[in-house]
């Protein structure tokens, strides 16, 4: 009997160390070691033997059981371990090739300088509105006091969709357009961003570019509120030490008409290459609106008055950061645009 658990603990052992797989040990496991297991079948021939010799052999099948366990856990972790290895060498990853450079987006100059511009004006008591790029001739020239052969036409080269179609020139057919909605309820006070178009293209033009357009209509609003307006405008956009210079001028659309200039945002006023020796800057138009203007959108204007202005939002961000050419606002050269 000893030498059969001697023979069985041999062959367990050659098999434990021939298997290769996590399924073949788990049949030596049972072959040998299982319940109905060769060791169980040796072990109930015991009977047989003399009572002397019981213990004996009993402590050498116990003896034969650990060894033979033991084997078999040591086994499974080292298939366990080589299984592991394969599947980490075939789902390799290669953690010295460059990644792909993720470059977080932030907002174009212009879009910050509209939305400057729009938190003043709101903080003035403003609010905002809209309208359509493609406009009719109605709004964009006549409502504004420029019938179709009206000269100052030609201030504003235009592209036609049709004979009384558009794309708008400036923003100030959303004036007409808030007008008609509110009148004759009064007061109006809105700003208009957007873009507008013309026929230009050069350093300092561009066939499309962004205008904010102001209109406030009213009882007894005077050339006063306009300046006070623009005056705080200018010193939150440029600083509290800007100040404010308005030079008649002329817009069929307003009356009177003026044209704002600021100090010099480079040099403060004492004169330099950026504001031609001058002292002063050219930010924007700006004046009364006209009674004809008032009275086709459906006020009296016997009863209401009313100012407006309007500024080119790529001049603002030109004087602000000191750029020199407007074509860099549309090139979209990371170069320049990561500068802001
Ligand atoms: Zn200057």
């Amino acid at each position: 009997m000893e030498e059969q658990l001697h023979k069985m603990a041999a062959e367990a052992k050659e098999a434990l160390a021939r298997a290769d797989s996590l399924e073949a040990l788990e049949e030596i496991r049972i072959r040998y070691l299982g319940k109905k297991g060769e060791l169980t079948r040796v072990l109930r021939g015991m009977n047989a033997l003399p009572a002397g010799e019981r213990p004996r052999i009993g402590q050498l099948a116990n003896s034969i059981r650990e060894v033979l366990e033991k084997e078999l856990a040591e086994r499974t972790a080292e298939v366990k371990a080589r299984f592991k290895q394969a599947r980490l060498a075939a789902e390799s990853i290669d953690i010295t090739l460059p990644g792909t450079p993720f470059l977080p987006g932030k907002k174009h100059p212009l879009t910050t300088v509209q939305e400057e511009i729009e938190e003043i004006f709101l903080g003035l008591g403003f609010s905002i509105a809209e309208g359509p790029e493609v406009e009719l001739d109605y709004y964009n020239f006549e409502a504004l006091n420029l019938p179709k052969d009206h000269p100052a036409r030609d201030m504003q080269d235009s592209f036609f969709i049709g004979p009384e179609v558009l794309l708008r020139t400036h923003t100030s057919p959303v004036q007409v357009r808030t007008m008609e909605r509110t009148a004759p309820a009064v007061p109006v006070k809105v700003i208009a961003p957007g873009k507008v178009y013309r026929r230009d293209d050069d350093a300092t033009h561009s066939p499309m570019f962004h205008q904010v357009e102001g209109l406030a209509v009213d009882r007894r609003i005077t050339f006063g509120d306009l300046k006070g307006v623009l005056d705080v405008f200018a010193r939150e956009m440029f600083g509290e030490s800007t100040r404010t210079r308005f030079r008649p001028s002329y817009f069929p659309f307003t009356e009177p008409s003026a044209e704002v200039d600021i100090s010099c945002v480079m040099c403060g006023g004492k004169g330099c290459r950026v504001c031609s020796h001058t002292g002063w800057l050219e930010i924007l138009g700006c004046g009364m609106v006209h009674p004809r203007v008032l009275e086709m959108s459906g006020y009296n204007s016997a009863e209401v008055t009313g100012f407006a202005f309007g500024m080119g939002i790529e001049r603002i961000a030109m004087l602000k950061y000191g750029i020199d050419d407007l074509r860099l606002f549309f090139d979209n050269d990371l170069r320049f645009l990561a500068q802001f």
